[in-house]
Formats: structure tokens, sequence, C-alpha cells
């Protein structure tokens, strides 16, 4: 069994019972972690409060030379992460191997942005004034992490959360715990004790008490609305500064232009791999596809040959596409959303079904879906599965409002070489990301997050790192002489 890691140490803490990492390409125990507790997580609060102390005082410099060196061992033993990373959460090594450059990558990132960062200098208010802002760290940091994407969305919260000064407790996912337990003894025993700690367990124990702690002042969760809901309800009259990156249900439209400028072959590439990237969990998969009708027929035919010939299996395996999903109930709730989708009157191209070659593993075919609508559950709430519904649209007017009837705004794709048209859909599109023609792409450089139900925090850029921060405005009167504002008025 592995352990939690509270104050500089590896330790079972207080937890009484296991929680066991199952591989969901094989449904093998891999390991088990603690189930930790409410007085683990205190012990944690405990020890990142006293580290704050000291943390928050070492110079900016210097916190990013570690930063770096954070950076540097992780890359040193990429390999290792990718494969436990295959191994818990199931997505080909490849996309492992991705998933732990961008992470050693953000380490880099937020090590020079947090160096350079201070506040600023105002035009004062009165001409014995000095103002300016200064940003402080919070103090601890509270991080609740998903499973999708373990170490990659962790390094997006704790890079610039330490980076900034804040000290922080972990509470990964429960389902993919090993990554992160291992990435932390690789890489974070040059720092002080007690400024990064991990507590492992279930959501409703660890992660409620962490959120409810007092001393933990900042909350950044990623996952679903349902959870960011029961977090912000618990929060709200706490007065907790929230960062909550939930669901989406991103669009992505074919303009009218695609079938002679981009091609039908490149279109049916960006599609598969918007929409089935990870098998279809990936928070900003491309989850509703509008095409014109002047094509519809003939792209969702090549794109149901593509998606046929994807190769399937266990992620370690170079010779497959796509990986199993995590767990058998989120398989059956795609099941369950494809099946009311057929019974109000959608047909299945291909895909869908358990693959008998894989009787093992929590595998589904990818499925391409038409005659679909917006009355039915797979166009309107969230799928997290590899299925790509196809809707046809009758002119771009009718596609970006369909591309907005939605509760999310979390990211939107548009395949077009027609300037105009990505004018209008980034100014009319209500989502956090715009992507035109590269799908899911990412830059360190720029924000990501969502508006509407995804709520609204932003992580990367240097919107990323103001998450982190405290302002304050200091109004400094160097003379300290009697103002004729002050009391008795009228003298
Ligand atoms: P989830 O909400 O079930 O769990 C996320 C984390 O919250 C886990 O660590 C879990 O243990 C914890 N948790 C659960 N209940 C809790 C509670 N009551 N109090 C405190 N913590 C609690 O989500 P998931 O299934 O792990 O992840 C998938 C979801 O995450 C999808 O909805 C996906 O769209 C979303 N997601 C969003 C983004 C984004 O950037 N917007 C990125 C990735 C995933």
């Amino acid at each position: 069994m592995k352990q939690m890691f509270i104050n500089g140490n590896f330790t079972s803490g207080r937890a009484k019972e296991a929680i066991q990492v199952i591989n969901p390409a094989t449904e093998d125990i891999i390991d088990e972690v603690p189930r930790g507790t409410t007085a683990d997580v205190e012990s944690a609060v405990s020890a990142a409060a006293n580290a704050f102390e000291s943390w928050k005082r070492v110079p900016a410099w210097e916190r990013a030379g570690m930063l770096h060196e954070v950076a540097a061992k992780i890359k040193k033993h990429e390999d290792e992460l990718a494969h436990l990373l295959t191994v818990e959460e199931g997505k080909p090594y490849v996309e492992n191997k991705e998933e732990v450059f961008w992470t050693y990558d953000t380490f880099h990132y937020y090590a020079e942005l947090g160096r350079h960062e201070r506040g600023r200098f105002l035009p004062p208010g009165d001409p014995d004034q000095i103002n300016f802002v200064i940003k402080e760290p919070y103090g601890v940091a509270g991080c609740i992490i998903p499973w999708n994407y373990p170490l990659l969305l962790l390094s997006w919260k704790l890079a610039p959360a330490l980076a900034a000064g804040n000290t922080v407790v972990i509470k990964p996912s429960e389902y993919t715990p090993l990554s992160t337990l291992r990435l932390v003894e690789i890489a974070f025993g040059h720092l002080p004790p007690g400024v990064v700690n991990v507590v492992t367990g279930y959501g409703p124990e660890a992660g409620e008490a962490l959120v409810e702690h007092p001393q933990v002042p900042l909350i950044a969760f990623t996952g679903s609305v349902k959870t960011g809901q029961r977090i912000a309800s618990i929060a709200a009259p706490l007065m907790k500064k929230l960062h909550l990156e939930l669901g989406g249900k991103d669009p992505m439209v074919l303009a009218p232009d695609v079938a002679d400028t981009i091609g039908m072959e490149t279109a049916v590439s960006a599609v598969a791999y918007a929409g089935l990237l990870n098998t279809g969990q990936v928070c900003t998969s491309s989850e509703r596809i509008y095409v014109p009708q002047t094509f519809y027929s003939r792209f969702s035919e090549e794109l149901a040959d593509f998606v046929g010939n994807l190769r399937l299996g266990n992620g370690l395996s170079p010779q497959i596409d796509i990986g199993p999903m995590l767990r058998n109930h989120f398989r059956e709730n795609v099941e369950r959303q494809v099946a009311e989708a057929q019974g109000y009157g959608a047909q299945l191209l291909v895909g869908g079904k358990r693959p008998s070659a894989l009787p093992q593993g929590f595998f589904l075919e990818p499925a391409v879906l038409v005659n679909v609508n917006h009355d039915m559950t797979i166009m309107r709430e969230e799928t997290f599965g590899p299925v790509l519904p196809i809707m046809p649209y009758k002119n771009f007017d009718e596609a970006i409002q369909l591309a907005n009837d939605t509760r999310f705004g979390l990211g939107a794709s548009l395949m077009t070489r027609d300037a105009r048209l990505v004018k209008r859909f980034y100014e009319e599109v209500k989502a956090g990301t715009i992507w035109i023609n590269d799908p899911l792409t990412d830059n360190f450089a720029g924000p990501f997050g969502g508006m509407k139900m995804t709520g609204g925090g932003r992580e990367l850029g240097q919107e990323g790192l103001d998450e982190f921060y405290e302002v304050k405005h200091i109004h400094w009167d160097v003379e300290g002489k009697l103002k004729e504002y002050w009391y008795p008025y009228g003298q």
C-alpha cells in the first residue's frame, strides 16, 4: 500500500481503510492508498499552515529555482510517470508522455512568471501620497483534482500556487492517486516540509474536510458541475476564494467551405481527434458536431469509416489509438445516453458496443451517431465518453445558435478557412477557449477556463497565477500632515 505525504513524510496517517486502485484496461488491482480522514486533512493543513510562514518569505527568485528543479526531476522520470498514468488512468502511453511533458513545463513556466511578479505602482491620489498594489499569497491552497489528467491538472494549480508563495494540500482523485504520490516522491524532496502535502481519500470525506477547513482560504477545484456546486455550497458561507473548473459540452462546427477548402479527410481526422482523445474523457472533448446539410451524409459516412478503423486496446501497446474508459459506471452512462438517443430516432453508424475481443477492461467502441437533436440528453449533458453525435445545420446563423444552445461554456471549435466566419464565431460563441482548425491545443501563456455552468476559474497564463494572489492597495501619505477634509467640517 502506498502512503500519503504529510509534512515531508510518507505516512498512513489515521486511515483505517484502504482504497483500491484499478487498471481500467485489465480490471486488475494495481495498488492501494489510505482512505484519508478528517484527522489526516487536519495534520496536512496544519503542516501547510506552519510551512507557509517561512515559504511566503522565500525570495521569488529562490522559489523559481526550486520550481525549475521540480520540472527537471519530473523530466528525468517522464517514462516511468507516463507508464504509471497509463496503468491507472488508461489512455495511450503516447498521450501520457504528452501529459508529463506539459506537467513539467508548467513548473518551468510558472517559475519564470512568478519571479517577475509583485504588484504595481499607481498614480498617487494626493501629492503627498504613494499608492501601490502588492500581491500576496492566500496561505494554504486546497487543490482537488479529477482523474482524467491527474498530473497535468494538478500542475496547473500546484505550480502557480507555489510560485505565488502559497503552500498546498492536494486531494487527488480516488481513482488515480498513484501518479500524484509518485510525482511528489520524485520531485518535491528539496522543498521545505509542509509546503506540499497529499491526502488521499474520497471526495465527500477528505475532499469536504479540506473545503471546510478554516485554515484553507482558497479551494482550487477541477471536476464535475455537481461536485463544484457542492463545494460552492460549503464554501459560500465561509467566504472562501473558489477557483472552479467544471464540465463542458463543447461544440465543433464545420463551416460550409470545409468540403472545398480544408477537405473532408482533414476534417474527419480533426473531428475524430477532438471527440475521442482520451476515449472522449476530456473536459473539452467535442461532444456536439455540427455539419452543413450539403455534405452531412458524406461527412458522417467518412467519419464512421475512419472511426471504425481506430484500434482499441491497452494503452501500453504502441499499436492502439484508444484506451478503455475509466470505470464501468462511466461506460454505462455513455451506453444509457446512446440508447436513449436511439429511442428518439438517432442512428448509430458505427461503434457503441463493448468489443468482444476485449472482455476484460472498460472498453467501448467509439461511436458515430446521426439524426440527433437538442432534445436528447446526448446533446445536452456531458457524455464524457467515445461518442461523436453529428447534427446538420442550414446556415451559419443556425450553427452559432446551436453552438450556444448549452448551459456549459468551456471550449468551442470551428473548422474553416473563411476569416469572416472565424471572426463571427469567436465574437458570438460563449466559451472560454475558441479553437480554429486545431482543436484541443494548449498554450501555457494563455488562460484556460470556462463560462456559464463551467465556472469562471482560469488556469495557465498570467490569469492562472493571479488566481493564487490576494491584492492589497497601499495608500501611504509620507508627510502625515493634518488634512482639511477631516473633522470638524467647515473649517
Ligand atoms: P468529480 O467531480 O467526481 O471529482 C473531482 C474531484 O473532486 C475528485 O478528487 C473527487 O474525489 C473530489 N470530490 C468529489 N466529491 C467531493 C466533495 N463533496 N467535496 C470535495 N471534493 C469532492 O469529477 P471527476 O469524475 O474526477 O472528473 C470528471 C469531471 O471533471 C468532468 O465533469 C470534466 O468535465 C471535469 N473536468 C473539467 C476540466 C476543466 O478544466 N474545466 C478539466 C478536466 C475535467
